[in-house]
């Protein structure tokens, strides 16, 4: 499973039904809540996303409207008796942030927090296991800022049960399957991976591109991508404003997906000055086509 839900898609201050950023991140039973904005945790339970699951939480940058639900949720965590560790992912400042909230509210979590600390302007890549990797992906804005680009690694071969025949050891199929040819006590050749095995399923990229000018080296780092999200706080007529602000606009979202050949493009990030979002949506397909709106308890999921 490679599932993405938007949990918010609203800019600085939220407007219309539409919370600050958050996204929830399922791949292959792996949790990941990316960015926490005000609201996380009411929309998580409407969504009945649990929070018990949840690994890894990585917060973009310090703005507020991308970790101001990160208290509530920890303590929700607390008061619910969790006791799983807890990856959190973050610049520097929100480790004293937490430990002040707690100093002054005499708590303390009964679960332990790993907080990994981002390094500015640098690809990095901050967790890795057997069958995923996520990076960092450096973005230009007021504050340090990074977008996190997530990508499943080549997957296994999958076993043709119709070659298979009675007697083979189940020693030999999983060899067959790791892509390994299984060899008699001569060294002969016994079964060959390529007669007994099937292609591996196709793997899956999503990038989420966070608060950020207009800035297109990222497309290098994104080519391919599968899914993008980026965000596109504004329409081309408040270009100007978002160059101050180092955000961008809908149309220059659509131009990072096309020069980094995205699969899909997720427009999200709204002023609350938009009650409509149509234009921001229609100046993006113009250059970008296969793009739609992060709204709200909508759901992406890559699957071959
Ligand atoms: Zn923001
Ligand atoms: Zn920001």
């Amino acid at each position: 499973l490679f599932q993405l839900t938007i949990l918010g898609s609203s800019g600085a201050i939220p407007a219309y039904d539409r919370y600050p950023s958050c996204q929830h991140l399922v791949i292959q039973n792996r949790y990941f809540l990316i960015d926490c904005g005000e609201g996380a945790q009411m929309q998580m339970s409407k969504l009945n996303l649990s929070h018990h699951r949840l690994e890894h939480i990585l917060i973009s940058h310090l703005h507020g409207d991308h970790y101001l639900g990160l208290m509530g949720l920890l303590f929700t965590m607390h008061l619910n008796n969790r006791v799983n560790p807890l990856h959190i992912y973050a610049f520097r400042g929100l480790t004293e942030i937490l430990i002040t909230h707690l100093r002054h509210s005499r708590s303390s979590l009964n679960f332990r927090i790993h907080f990994h600390e981002l390094t500015e302007n640098k690809i990095e890549t901050i967790f890795e296991d057997d069958a995923i990797t996520v990076e960092t992906i450096p973005l230009r804005h007021k504050l340090s800022c990074c977008g996190f680009l997530f990508r499943e690694k080549t997957k296994p071969r999958r076993i043709d049960k119709a070659k298979l025949f009675k007697g083979m050891l189940l020693q030999h199929i999983a060899q067959l399957k790791s892509g390994a040819d299984v060899h008699n006590e001569k060294g002969e050749v016994l079964y060959r991976s390529d007669d007994f095995t099937m292609s591996p399923r196709k793997s899956f990229s999503y990038a989420y591109c966070s608060d950020t000018a207009f800035h297109p080296p990222i497309a290098t780092q994104l080519n391919n991508v599968n899914l993008m999200y980026h965000e596109a706080t504004f329409t081309e007529s408040e270009k100007s404003k978002a160059v101050d602000t180092f955000h961008s606009t809908a149309s220059e979202a659509a131009e990072i997906a096309r020069l980094a050949n995205a699969g899909k493009l997720l427009l999200g990030h709204f002023s609350a000055r938009y009650r409509e979002l149509d234009v921001l949506l229609g100046e993006a397909r113009a250059i970008f086509p296969a793009t739609e709106l992060a709204l709200e308890s909508s759901t992406f999921e890559l699957s071959a």
